[in-house]
C-alpha cells in the first residue's frame, strides 16, 4: 500500500502549497548540487541542510528515499578560477569538492545516495542530446548544439517570467543570450564548442563540452527516472537552470519532469545577498568553533523559503537555545508521575507537515525543554524519547 502522508510542501510549480502524496513509496529527490570552484558559505548551507530536513523527515514518515546531489565539475567558472590560480581545474574541483564534503560532515548532512559528476556522464549527455536533435527540440550551428525554446510551449511555466523579463536574468547568469547563432536570444546551449586551451570531449558536432542544464536532466534521469517526486535547488536556479532543466526533459519523454520543485530563500548579510559576487560570505569552516548544533539550530530557525539575514545576534542565540538542549539531556528523571509531552509532539508534527516550518518546531522544542527542566520530579524519559526522535528528523546530535 502507498503511504499517505499528512505533509504539505510548497510547490513552486504551482505557487502553493500542496499535499505531499507520491504515487510510490520510493521517493526520488534530486538537488542542484555543489560547482565545486569555492569553498561553502553559509548561504550553500542554508539550501543543503533545508533539504537534509525534509529528506530526513521523509524518511521517518516511512518513505524510502532516494537522494541525488550532482556536483558540476567542469564550468565556466571552474576553468576561470583554475587559469586564473594557474592550476589544473580537475584537481582544483576535486579539492573543492573534497573540502566540501567536510563541510557536509560538519553540517550533520545525511549523504546522498549518490554524488554524480557531470564528467563522468559525458556518454549520457551526448545521448540526451541526440533524443532531443531527433525530436527536433535541438538544432545544431558552428559545433554548438542549442535548445529551440520555440518549439517547447511550456517554457516559463516554472518562472512565470515573461520572455521580456528573462533576457536580463538569461544574461546575469550565463546563458549568453547576444550569442549570435541562436535562432532565439533565450535558446540555451546544450553542446557548446571547444574552446582553444580548455578541455574538450569529441561528440557528434564536434570536440566541446556540455551545456549546465542538461546534466541535470540527464543525470536525475539515470538515477531515478523520468519524473522526480522532489527537484530542489536554491531559488536562484529557478530560472534559467530549472526552467530550461523541464524544457530539455519534458520535450524528451513527453511527460511531466517533476511533481514538486522547491525552492529555498535567498540568504543576507550586511544588508546585501550573500554571494560570491558581493564578497559578503561567512564560510563555514570559519564557524567551526561552534557547535554542530549550534549551526544546524541557527539556519533551521528561519524557515527555508524566507528570505532572512545573518546576524552574530542570530548566532548567539542559537548557542543559548543549543546551551538549553544541553541541560535537558542532564537532568535526572523524577518519579512523581509521568509528565506529559503529548500536546508538544501534535504540535511538533503539525509544524513540519506545514511545509516544513522549522522556526516554529524549534520552538515547540524550547518550550518542551524549559518544562522539563522545570517538572524534573516527573518521569520524563518517554518525553526525552521524543525529544530524541526530533533531534533526529532535525538532524540535531545529543550534545553535553
Ligand atoms: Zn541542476
Amino acid at each position: 500500500m502507498v503511504k499517505k502522508s499528512g505533509l504539505y510542501l510548497f510547490n513552486s510549480l504551482r505557487q502553493k502549497k500542496e499535499k505531499f502524496n507520491p504515487p510510490e513509496n520510493t521517493v526520488s529527490v534530486y538537488v542542484c548540487g555543489v560547482t565545486p570552484y569555492d569553498i561553502t558559505h553559509l548561504g550553500h548551507a542554508f539550501t543543503y541542510v533545508s533539504f537534509d530536513v525534509i529528506v530526513r523527515y521523509l524518511a521517518f514518515i516511512g518513505f524510502h528515499v532516494v537522494y541525488v546531489q550532482n556536483v558540476t565539475d567542469i564550468d565556466d567558472d571552474i576553468l576561470k578560477k583554475a587559469k586564473a590560480e594557474n592550476k589544473d581545474w580537475r584537481v582544483l574541483a576535486e579539492r573543492n569538492f573534497s573540502d566540501y564534503l567536510k563541510d557536509a560532515d560538519f553540517l550533520n548532512l545525511r549523504q546522498p545516495d549518490y554524488y554524480p559528476k557531470a564528467t563522468d556522464h559525458i556518454g549520457e549527455i551526448i545521448d540526451f542530446n541526440n533524443i532531443l536533435l531527433t525530436k527536433n527540440y535541438a538544432y545544431e550551428k558552428n559545433g554548438n548544439l542549442y535548445f529551440d525554446i520555440k518549439k517547447f510551449s511550456g517554457y516559463g511555466k516554472l518562472s512565470r517570467l515573461s520572455k521580456v523579463k528573462m533576457l536580463p536574468v538569461s544574461r546575469e547568469r550565463g546563458n549568453n543570450p547576444d550569442d549570435p547563432d541562436k535562432r532565439n536570444p533565450l535558446d540555451f546551449v546544450l553542446w557548446q564548442k571547444k574552446v582553444p586551451g580548455e578541455p574538450y570531449w569529441e561528440s557528434p558536432w564536434g570536440p566541446g563540452r556540455p551545456g549546465w542544464h542538461i546534466e541535470c536532466s540527464t543525470m536525475s534521469m539515470k538515477y531515478l527516472g523520468q519524473t522526480l517526486d522532489i527537484h530542489g535547488g536554491g531559488g536562484d536556479l529557478i530560472f534559467p537552470h530549472h526552467e530550461s532543466e523541464i524544457a530539455q526533459s519534458e520535450a524528451a519523454t513527453g511527460i511531466s519532469f517533476a511533481r514538486f520543485f522547491i525552492h529555498t530563500a535567498m540568504l543576507y548579510y550586511q544588508g546585501k545577498k550573500m554571494s560570491k559576487s558581493l564578497g559578503n560570505m561567512v564560510f563555514i569552516r570559519n564557524l567551526k568553533n561552534y557547535s554542530k548544533n549550534t549551526i544546524r539550530l541557527l539556519l533551521l530557525s528561519n524557515h527555508y523559503r524566507q528570505e532572512w539575514q545573518y546576524s552574530e545576534d542570530m548566532l548567539n542565540k542559537a548557542r543559548k537555545l543549543n546551551g538549553l538542549f544541553r541541560k535537558v539531556w542532564l537532568v535526572q528523571s523524577g518519579r512523581n508521575g509521568e509528565f506529559s509531552f503529548n500536546n508538544y509532539r501534535q504540535k511538533f508534527f503539525e509544524a513540519l507537515n506545514d511545509d516544513m516550518n522549522t522556526p516554529q518546531a524549534l520552538g515547540i522544542l524550547e518550550n518542551l525543554s524549559k518544562n522539563l527542566i522545570n517538572n524534573r520530579n516527573k518521569r520524563l524519559s518517554s518525553a526525552k524519547a521524543f525529544l530524541n526522535q526530533a533531534f533526529n528528523i532535525l538532524g540535531l546530535i545529543v550534545e553535553y
